[in-house]
């Protein structure tokens, strides 16, 4: 199957899941990860309508994005991996949220650049949930730390929060792990009643149904739409 037809498959899986769970399709926004794979398989998910993209390391954003940005209306990019603190100017001008803020530097160094390219960057707080690698604050007490500095940047837009499930087979534990970003989300938005948690990223290929029962917001989705990655 093309990307297109991929697309397609996906969507419907997606308002099945949403029907079950008794939200609206519109709640449930789409990244399709495009990492490892060519600008060319970009521009079909284009041809077939899909705006919204996501990939994991700054050098790709590099070299596959700025000509896509330029020439599509709507098209946008948000950086999903582990970002070093050099690559943030980088990537700045070409991404419009940056969903893996992972500790205190990355976010004080994401809000020095926005200010010095007045650009309003929009982020998401990725937490620790139960994924086998150890990206994300590990718990509240760190990603309190950390949205407490956000007064200190005024071109930082906090939207929300970002987690991965473990990667298995079993549903429980990745259930277990979504309904903790749930959980944290709402102790953010009664600790932090001005800011906006609206957004709740989470669900891949082999969960995101599961994600959408739990509440996510958007998804992030890569192998179900460009295959398997080389
Ligand atoms: C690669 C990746 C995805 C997409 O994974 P698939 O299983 O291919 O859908 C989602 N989120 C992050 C952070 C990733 O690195």
């Amino acid at each position: 199957m093309g990307v297109k037809e991929n697309l397609d498959d996906i969507r419907e899986r997606i308002a099945k899941a949403c029907h079950r769970s008794g939200r609206s399709p519109d709640s449930v926004a789409l990244a399709a990860v495009s990492k490892f794979h060519s600008r060319d398989e970009i521009l079909e998910a284009l041809q077939a309508g899909h705006v919204l993209f996501a990939e994991n390391r700054a050098q790709e954003i590099v070299d596959k994005f700025p000509d896509i940005l330029a020439h599509h209306a709507g098209a946008a990019v948000h950086f999903i991996g582990s970002l070093q603190r050099n690559k943030v100017k980088i990537i700045l001008p070409l991404v419009s949220c940056i969903q893996s803020v992972d500790r205190r530097e990355i976010l004080a160094e994401i809000g020095k650049e926005a200010a010095a390219l007045q650009k309003t960057m929009p982020i998401l707080f990725e937490l620790h949930t139960g994924e086998d690698s150890k990206a994300g604050f590990a718990g509240e007490q760190s990603l309190f730390e950390a949205i407490d500095l956000l007064s200190e940047y005024p071109y930082l837009r906090c939207s929300g929060l970002m987690t991965m499930a473990p990667f298995t087979r079993e549903e429980k534990p990745i259930r277990d792990s979504f309904r903790k970003a749930i959980a944290v989300r709402d102790e953010c938005v009664k600790r932090y009643p001005s800011l906006d948690f609206s957004c709740i990223s989470m669900g891949m290929t082999n969960d995101f149904e599961i994600a959408i029962e739990e509440g996510s917001t958007l998804l992030r989705i890569g192998t179900a739409i460009f295959g398997e990655r080389a």
